[in-house]
């Protein structure tokens, strides 16, 4: 679609997304799973414990790009949900005996279950045309993600993820992000309305799990906050054990929301709830270097936005008159937060940033992430800026920021993210490979099944599962 087209649109995206920002806090302390050695024997737990009524048995061999130690294994076992062993073939159908039904994936990858750390896939259906939470659910699981952060959740969106909760009918992961404000014009600020609740999971579909901040509009020039009232507010989340999430665009708004957090945590952390800055795009030298001291998760989108929003005349007017050379320098910079150590999760804001706000069946993927990072193709401009080429990343980072670090960006890297025991027994299988190959041949991959919790509850190969 035109360009102009599609600033208008991305516009009143942004307007929404303004407002949508929020964050939780891991209720999770269990400590990482012991991970088999090499010499080859299998991990196992001797107690898989049950996390849920609709958790499921099953074994499956193949090729499985654990996230983990070791990185690759032939078998994994899942039992009650959860993982139990991964090791080589025979070790886990050795294990499994005949309790859990087999799955041998044959040519196609087993990865863990992607993680979509930002979006908006239930709570604004009726933006890109899903008539129902479960057609909304379908859409992700279709694309590969097992779980969904939905950002700008107010009480009319948790009462009704609530009762899907209640009534098991959440078929991924759903992790909500309460907001503390409306998005952009109004950005008006809707109080501590959490404070009489905890974070924490709701059932093992639905967690509770932080507060969504929206500081700045979707160019940075509109700020929602006073300095002091987001430091307050950011302070009494924090002490209330809330993970914050802040919509974050410009190099203003980076500097209030890092005051904010360094009063919080001090200038050198730890970071223990994972506050999280949203969208990142303009950020300076300094301010970088003080998300490091303070390890603040980060939270971007690889899939065409960098080219796509950030080359609006609007938004690069913003960077003022003097402006370009060294200022373009500090826009969308994903390569740079990843090589500085950051936790980077890449997130798909749907439908915020597809054109048209159209969710086709070649956005809104994992996959897409992983390829947008490689090449920084934009979805509707027609040629990447060479800043974006300067941060493009791997396909193995790529892979990074929809599992470990989008697991660490929603606070249960203990549990997602990875596939070593004691995990969720949460898998996405591809068509191939997405460590080789071009960005292109990356985009061209499909979905062959994604199981959650050791349910199979998406497969478009009906030969492949039981
Ligand atoms: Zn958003």
């Amino acid at each position: 679609m035109p360009r102009s087209q599609f600033g208008s649109t991305l516009r009143a995206a942004l307007t929404v997304l303004a407002v949508v920002t929020g964050c939780t806090q891991s209720a999770s302390t269990s400590s990482s799973p012991p991970s088999s050695a090499a010499s080859g024997s299998p991990s196992h737990s001797a107690e898989a414990s049950a996390v849920g009524p609709r958790a499921g048995s099953l074994v499956i061999v193949g090729r499985i790009v654990t996230m983990d130690e070791p990185p690759v294994a032939e078998a994994l076992l899942i039992e009650d949900g959860a993982v139990a062993a991964v090791g080589t073939r025979d070790e886990v159908l050795a294990l499994a005996g005949d309790r859990a039904p087999i799955i041998d994936i044959g040519q196609n990858v087993a990865y863990p279950g992607f993680i979509d750390a930002h979006s908006h896939w239930i709570g604004d259906r009726n933006v890109y045309g899903a008539e129902s939470a479960a057609e909304a659910m379908d859409a992700a699981l279709s694309r590969g993600w097992t779980s969904i952060s939905e950002q700008w959740v107010n009480p009319e969106k948790l009462d009704e993820l609530t009762a899907l909760a209640a009534e098991d009918a959440l078929p991924l992961r759903v992790d909500t992000y309460l907001a503390l404000n409306e998005p952009a014009p109004s950005g008006a600020h809707l109080g501590d309305w959490y404070a009489d609740r905890d974070p924490g999971p709701v059932t093992d579909r639905l967690r509770v799990r932080g507060l969504k901040i929206t500081l700045d509009n979707g160019w940075g020039t509109i700020f929602h906050w006073e300095p002091a009232e987001l430091t307050d507010t950011i302070g009494r989340a924090n002490e209330a054990g809330w993970q914050v999430s802040v919509h974050t665009v410009s190099t203003e708004a980076h500097e209030m929301v890092l005051d904010a957090y360094e009063a919080a945590l001090g200038p050198t952390g730890p970071n223990p709830l994972h506050h999280r800055i949203d969208h990142a795009i303009q950020v300076t030298d300094e301010q970088l270097a003080r998300m490091v001291a303070m390890d603040v998760a980060t939270v971007i989108h690889l899939d065409g936005a960098a080219t796509d929003w950030v080359l609006e005349a609007e938004y690069l007017d913003h960077l003022g008159p003097e402006n370009p050379g060294e200022e373009v320098g500090w826009l969308a910079r994903w390569r740079d937060f990843v090589d500085a150590g950051l936790h980077v999760a890449a997130a798909t804001d749907t439908p915020w940033i597809y054109p048209g706000l159209a969710l086709t069946d070649t956005v809104g993927r994992p996959v897409d992430q992983i390829a947008g990072g490689m090449d920084g193709r934009g979805l509707s401009s027609k040629e990447t800026p060479d800043w974006v080429l300067l941060q493009l990343l791997t396909a193995e980072q790529g892979l990074a920021a929809v599992t470990v670090d989008a697991a660490w960006a929603i606070g249960d890297e203990a549990k997602r993210g990875r596939l070593a025991v004691g995990t969720y027994g949460d898998v996405t299988i591809l068509s191939r490979d997405v460590i080789a190959g071009s960005a292109d041949e990356i985009r061209s991959t499909n979905v062959v099944a994604t199981i959650v919790g050791g349910e199979i509850v998406l497969c478009a190969d009906t030969a492949l599962c039981p």
